[in-house]
């Protein structure tokens, strides 16, 4: 057996399990070894079965006193029941629905329970125990892994073909560390670290396994990094010549913040430089990101360039269009807006206009991508609410033009510790103070008892001139959204409208509709002409209405935090005081401090440390979006101080050898291009 031997080759694996496996992204034995547990459950503690505490499992070893009794409670409920005892106490086991039971505990022969053992003194009661032969030792007596597990396949299945691929082909793991790294780190080797991750032989084994993994994966992480950073430090960029920032200042309707003024100097220094810039523009909702933006397009058409930018969503594509040709063209900016809703004939037209050089800057959707979009002279490329594209889409825009500058937006408030690493690549200006004359947005938590008082509050913020949201997470986008929840959606929109505020204008927005439709419902909503606006998240990006004052949010607790403080960007964009009404009553303590944690700040950046407690960095990413490659072992949470090290040791390491040539490092040039699969041409 060696690493590529498929899991088909194990006994007891067939088509279905093989499926199953599939759906874990197991097809090798290779890959059952890189499944590591998410968790351990410690079955070390073994105990008589007087002397058990009652209320925590330990192992028991008992005699199984006479046959089992096998009994028919009602349909569906079937009890095994059997006594088991040692030197000093009685045991009492009952297993639910496992019938098998009756005939797997022989009299006579003695197992290890494992369970609590319920009750106190010498007679003792146990429900639904694990237990094996004596002497096995397999499922008890030892620290168990927990796997990520699917259906049809159940743990012990699963720690029994791990086991197996161990033993057939464990030592064959590769030592990717160099020697002196392993000493100066004190890490352990790769096979004792493969070998107790799975089955620590204690609980300090397994910590240094998990210390080896996480330090080795966070140090191909810094390495890939560096490396990334390094191939574009060898490029040269588009040398723009500078270009009085006042200039571009007088076409604001508004003063900018010092925050934002930092990024556009930094941005057009980085363009002026003759490096390509890659800048990571960061900023709370509402931070006037768009500002920052129009500045390094209006820089990139003075210079007689083109400039791009993508957006995630018609609706946000839409809104940058109309902004930014308001502020730009006074300046002589031809902008042009390009989605996949305009006719064949009007895409057309654009693409010719944008190959003569008639349009200076494209806005758009992912429909910027396609293969017949050309530029003559593109310089720079933008990406708003960059999260939602992945590495790979910004690289396809980007190469539409010859290593065009990179401006990066997003309102995703990082935490600045996962900021730097996984933007390590990109240079980070982040903007940390809101325009003037905000006032933080007030959030208050409900349940359906104050249902009547909510709705009266919308109707006095629309007495009073105001707009609101109501947000239902029952459609949304991207997810398949079942006619059933969209049929939920549409319900309580026509609910509101005819028994609620028939006198009020209420509309209608969600992902199934069509762009037009999409458009003419927020474009009516952006003009004043509805008062309430139903939506499911399709609004959660960057959309801009400041007369909005108010949004209420349906079933909060279905959200993420970050997601949850998207929304409540929605509102507080204007001079008017505006609220967030977070409608849920879940009682679930966590839901409930999460909530609450929302109320209490409207900092994002202090939200997304909480988020990220919570929750872990995958949420702020979605699955492989960002195009890094996902941490199996290592915790941006818990191992920052192992993080820091693996960083260091990565720098040192290519200070002796930058590009990894030397044989014994070939190993680990391997690892990293792998690990930034999508990416790996990035790293030649
Ligand atoms: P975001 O960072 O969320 O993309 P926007 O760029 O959409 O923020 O800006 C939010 C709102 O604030 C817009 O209406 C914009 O015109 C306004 N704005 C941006 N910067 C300033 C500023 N310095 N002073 C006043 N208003 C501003
Ligand atoms: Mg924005």
């Amino acid at each position: 057996m060696d690493w590529n031997t498929p899991v088909t080759d194990l006994p007891g694996v067939g088509a279905a399990r093989a499926r199953a496996l599939a759906r874990l992204g197991i097809a090798t034995a290779g890959d059952l070894l890189t499944h590591y547990p998410r968790d351990y459950e410690d079955r070390t503690l073994v105990s008589a079965i007087s002397q058990a505490p009652g209320d925590r499992p330990v192992c028991i070893h008992a005699l199984v006193a006479d046959p089992p009794r096998l009994s028919r409670i009602r349909k569906g409920l079937e009890l095994v029941k059997v006594r088991a005892v040692d030197g000093g106490g009685q045991l009492e086991l009952t297993f639910f629905n496992q019938a098998y039971v009756k005939d797997a505990l022989r009299p006579g022969i003695s197992y290890v329970f494992y369970g609590v053992a319920e009750g106190t003194g010498s007679r003792r009661r146990m429900t639904n125990p694990v237990f094996e032969p004596e002497g096995a030792a397999r499922f008890t007596g030892r620290i168990m892994p927990v796997y990520p597990l699917t259906a049809g396949l159940s743990n012990n299945l699963l720690a029994g073909l791990v086991g197996r691929a161990l033993e057939g082909c464990g030592d064959q793991v590769e030592e990717i560390l160099p020697p002196g790294l392993r000493r100066e780190q004190s890490l352990a080797s790769a096979r004792f670290a493969l070998q107790n991750i799975h089955f620590p032989e204690d609980a300090e084994a397994l910590a240094a396994a998990k210390r080896r993994l996480t330090f080795q994966e966070f140090f191909l992480f810094s390495l890939g990094l560096a490396l990334l950073r390094r191939r574009r430090d060898d490029q040269t960029g588009r040398v723009l010549s500078p270009a009085p920032l006042s200039d571009f200042l007088s076409l604001l309707p508004f003063a900018p913040t010092g925050a934002q003024r930092r990024a556009m100097e930094r941005s057009a220094a980085d363009m002026v430089s003759g490096k390509p810039m890659n800048r990571l523009v960061q900023g709370d909702v509402g931070s006037g990101k768009t500002a920052v933006a129009a500045h390094a397009a209006w820089l990139a058409v003075k210079n007689g360039c083109q400039a791009a930018m993508m957006a995630p969503t018609e609706i946000l594509a839409q809104q940058h269009f109309r902004t930014l040709s308001d502020l730009l063209a006074p300046a002589g900016v031809r902008v042009a807006l390009l989605t996949g809703s305009l006719r064949a004939a009007e895409k057309r037209t654009i693409q010719t206009a944008l190959l003569a050089g008639e349009i200076d800057l494209l806005v758009g959707t992912h429909a910027l991508l396609t293969a017949g979009v050309e530029f003559r002279d593109l310089a720079l490329v933008i990406t708003d609410e960059q999260h939602r594209f992945g590495v790979d889409q910004r690289s396809a825009l980007a190469a539409k033009g010859t290593t065009p500058h990179v401006l990066v937006m997003s309102a995703t408030p990082i935490p600045r510790t996962l900021a730097l690493i996984l933007y390590g690549d990109l240079e980070v200006s982040v903007l940390d103070e809101l325009p003037p004359g905000r006032t933080p947005v007030e959030t208050y938590l409900v349940g359906e008892d104050k249902r009547e008082r909510m709705l009266g509050f919308v109707r006095s913020q629309v007495r009073e001139g105001r707009q609101a949201y109501i947000v239902c997470p029952m459609v949304e986008e991207g997810e398949e959204e079942t006619t059933a929840s969209l049929k939920a959606a549409t319900a309580y929109a026509d609910d509101l409208q005819s028994r609620v505020f028939p006198d009020l204008k209420v509309g209608l927005v969600h992902g199934r509709m069509k762009p037009k439709e999409k458009q003419a419902v927020m474009a009516a909503f952006a003009a004043g002409q509805l008062h309430i606006l139903v939506s499911t998240t399709v609004i959660e990006v960057g959309v801009d209405v400041p007369n909005a004052s108010l949004i209420i949010i349906e079933n909060a607790d279905r959200f993420g935090l970050s997601q949850l403080h998207q929304l409540r960007g929605r509102v507080g964009r204007g001079k008017h005081r505006s609220y967030c009404v977070l409608v849920s009553d879940s009682r679930n303590p966590d839901t409930r401090q999460r909530l609450r944690a929302l109320c209490s700040t409207t900092d994002g950046f202090q939200i997304a440390e909480e988020d990220l407690k919570l929750r872990g960095p995958g949420d702020f990413f979605g699955s492989r979006q960002h195009g890094l490659p996902q941490l199996r072992v290592a915790s941006f949470v818990d191992d920052m101080a192992l993080l820091t090290q693996a960083q260091d040791a990565a720098r040192a390491l290519l200070e002796t050898d930058p590009a990894l040539e030397q044989p014994e490092h070939r190993p680990l040039l391997d690892q990293v291009r792998l690990l930034f699969h999508g990416g790996a041409e990035r790293l030649n």
